[in-house]
């Protein structure tokens, strides 16, 4: 028999979770604080608990999909956890989450953390992907049914460490979309529709993409060779992206965040380094 699973949590990415369970053959015993929002996967054959205490006796794997880590001690604080394998695939930061895996600890369950890396409607499919952090081994016994949500990573065991991808890869996810939107504001204001920007902010992402590991490299060996691209000429660059939102009466702060990288690293004498050097006053905003 395939390994029974409790799902507490449907919103759209917890009932995806379910669906794709179901479809995979789980014993899927579900719990949500608004109770309607069971209906469909009931409907489909999980079976509504009715409360969460008896959610978490139906199985040993316990998979949360809730807003945050709040909503977790608000369910479960209660509830007697002894000997379940808790996997939060809720979003939070990392301390919060460190602090989760001790709070199980304390009450006999084992904690794996995840972070789920794709929107509810490709949860269950070939290009879902998920990190988890925690105990190796207790990934290990869970991984094949886990892998029924999305490629499970299993990245360390910090517990703290599969939301530090998360929020590094939102970061990097985030500021892309936000820049191409400023990218669209500032063509827009010549009369250029979005569309037409579109494939030629697709050509600079691809580059962005070439960069990646000699700028890792240079990162990791805390050595920024200045060559083409140096802090100098990149900052007056950022320099000519803010003069041209100001022309344009368009956002500021995003340009000005860039240049401010720049000038914090030209004025700590590095201005013939690699772009890369910028690290240090990221790391260190003083
Ligand atoms: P929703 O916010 O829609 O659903 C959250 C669930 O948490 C609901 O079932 C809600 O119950 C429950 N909940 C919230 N607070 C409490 C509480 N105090 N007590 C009991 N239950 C509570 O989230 P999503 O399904 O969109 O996302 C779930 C997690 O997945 C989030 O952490 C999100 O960051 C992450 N994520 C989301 C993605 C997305 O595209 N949506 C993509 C990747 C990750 P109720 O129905 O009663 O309100």
């Amino acid at each position: 028999m395939n390994q029974p699973v409790t799902l507490i949590g449907l919103g759209p990415m917890g009932q995806a979770m379910v669906h794709a369970l179901l479809d995979a053959g789980h014993p899927v015993t579900v719990w949500n604080r608004t109770a309607s929002r069971a209906d469909e996967v009931v409907a489909r054959g999980a079976v509504r608990a009715a409360g969460p205490a008896e959610a978490v006796a139906a199985a040993e794997l316990v998979v949360l999909s809730l807003t945050d880590y709040a909503a977790m001690h608000a369910i479960l604080d209660q509830v007697d956890v002894t000997g379940k394998v808790i996997v939060n695939l809720s979003s939070d930061s990392p301390e919060v989450t460190r602090e989760a895996a001790k709070w199980a600890g304390q009450r006999g369950a084992r904690f794996l953390t995840g972070g789920v890396m794709v929107p509810a409607p490709m949860v269950g499919t070939e290009a879902s992907y998920v990190y988890y952090s925690g105990p190796r081994e207790v990934f290990d016994v869970h991984e094949k049914t886990l892998a029924v949500i999305g490629a499970p990573h299993h990245m360390g065991t910090d517990p703290g460490l599969a939301q530090l991808f998360y929020q590094a890869n939102l970061d990097v996810f985030l500021t892309a979309l936000s820049a191409f939107l400023h990218g669209s504001a500032l063509l827009g204001s010549a009369g250029v529709p979005a569309k037409d920007f579109a494939p030629w902010a697709a050509q600079v992402l691809q580059l962005v993409i070439q960069f990646l590991p000699q700028s890792a490299e240079q990162v990791d060996a805390d050595e920024h060779p200045g060559d083409l691209s140096t802090v100098t000429m990149m900052g007056a660059t950022a320099d000519h992206v803010l003069a041209a939102s100001r022309e344009a009466g368009i956002d500021l702060d995003l340009p000005r965040a860039i240049k401010a990288h720049y000038d914090r690293t030209i004025a700590a004498g590095k201005g013939g380094d690699n772009w890369t050097r910028l690290i240090d006053g990221i790391r260190n905003p003083g």
